[in-house]
């Protein structure tokens, strides 16, 4: 049997991520993929935002990651040719309660450290964007969009780079974990057939599936919380020239599973609305919604937008922690050690600001096998 010093369970964004920060040429590590292909889960399948940290509780990781990585993304973007655009993002209001909801929100979000938020009135913002309905609207100029494969390619990279060899193997899906006496046995389908590994470390970074992968390794899940809820994502596209060059969201619905419809242009100048939020039982990404409760949403600040060239385009599926109607859960990054698995690193409820948050949660997982291995 192979033994190694680290295995990561998913090639998403933060799977690569964590690989390109821990790899290193003394250091025998896989970073063990289930499909043919990486960052094919939620990693490809979401806003490609770059947040700036403005919604998250103060003192969670989400606010905390999210506003330490927003610079770090542009760095990585600008120093790799990552393709990316600062195109920052207006939060609009109509009407007086909206108007009253983005005090709060600047206030909260400053508080959390997120830059350079200014509230603005009617004049300026059409100003800004001249097809965009509002009374009033916080501007986030640290937010932007990228191309969130090309910061994938860019981790992956990374980390062959540092370890001297590909340390992704596609196609192999983790179906089990014994721990044994300071190690742990990671049972896998690899290209079809059954094989085992030993390692050191486990790091689950595993997104959808990161609950199951916890419970693998003798978890109560229900008992931890860790329990993953799938809460679906659509968007619709809109033919035409897109009415505005920023992002435009409303203020955040109060059920807190989501941001609201927004609009998200892509990096190729389409625009995209979305996305909704629906907790489902079944991986299925197809795009079943009725486009007019959509268009309802989109007119209140885009009034000019028809409800006939709105077209069903993508859906991504949020691995949320907060179960319906249950209260905002944070990221779980916990080494596992006060659970009896040393060196058992999970990475549980990685929702979106996660593709943002990628390399500042690298780096606290950096720091957790550091700390372990010393
Ligand atoms: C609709 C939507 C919009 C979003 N918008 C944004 C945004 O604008 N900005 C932002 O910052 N974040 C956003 N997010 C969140 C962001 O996409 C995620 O936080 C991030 O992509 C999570 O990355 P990950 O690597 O943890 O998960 P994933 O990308 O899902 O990667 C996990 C990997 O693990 C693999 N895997 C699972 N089980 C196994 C197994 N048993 N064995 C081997 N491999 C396994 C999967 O195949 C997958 O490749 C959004 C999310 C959604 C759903």
């Amino acid at each position: 049997m192979d033994k190694v010093d680290i295995v990561v369970i998913g090639a998403g964004a933060v799977g690569l991520a964590i690989g390109a920060a821990i790899a290193d040429k003394d250091k025998d590590m896989y970073i063990l993929e289930k499909e043919e292909v990486y960052g094919q889960g939620t990693s490809s399948r979401n806003s490609e935002v770059i947040h700036a940290g403005i919604y998250y509780p103060k003192g969670s990781l989400k606010a905390e990651l999210c506003v330490k990585a927003n610079p770090m993304i542009y760095g990585i973007c600008e120093k790799n040719k990552v393709p990316y655009k600062n195109c920052g993002k207006l939060i609009v209001a109509n009407g007086e309660s909206e108007v009253k909801q983005l005090e709060g929100i600047i206030k909260h979000a400053t508080d959390c450290g997120a830059r350079d938020l200014e509230m603005i009135d009617k004049g300026r913002v059409h100003e800004l964007e001249p097809k965009v309905k509002a009374d009033a609207a916080i501007i986030s100029p640290t937010t932007g969009i990228l191309d969130a494969h090309g910061l994938m390619d860019h981790f992956h990279r990374e980390a062959r780079r540092k370890a001297g060899t590909d340390p992704v193997v596609l196609d192999t899906e983790v179906t089990g974990i014994k721990q044994i006496k300071d190690s742990y046995i990671v049972e896998m389908i690899s290209g079809g057939e059954p094989f085992q590994i030993e390692s050191s470390i486990v790091i689950n970074s595993a997104g959808l599936y990161s609950d199951r992968i916890a419970a693998m390794a003798g978890i109560d899940i229900d008992e931890a919380g860790y329990r993953i809820h799938w809460c679906k994502g659509e968007y619709f596209s809109l033919t035409g020239k897109p009415p505005a060059q920023m992002l435009i969201y409303p203020p955040p619905p109060q059920d807190a599973a989501s941001l609201g419809i927004h609009s998200v242009p892509d990096l190729t100048g389409r625009l995209r609305f979305g996305p909704n939020a629906f907790y489902v039982d079944e991986i299925n990404y197809a795009v079943e919604s009725e486009k007019e409760p959509f268009w309802r949403d989109v007119v209140r600040y885009f009034p000019t937008v028809k409800l006939e060239d709105l077209h069903p385009d993508m859906s991504g599926i949020r691995s949320k922690l907060q179960g319906p109607g249950d209260p905002v859960r944070d990221f779980v990054i916990k080494h596992e050690e006060d659970r009896s698995l040393p060196g058992f690193i999970n990475l549980v409820g990685i929702e979106s600001p996660g593709l943002t948050s990628s390399p500042a949660i690298a780096e606290m997982v950096a720091e957790m096998v550091k700390e372990y291995l010393n």
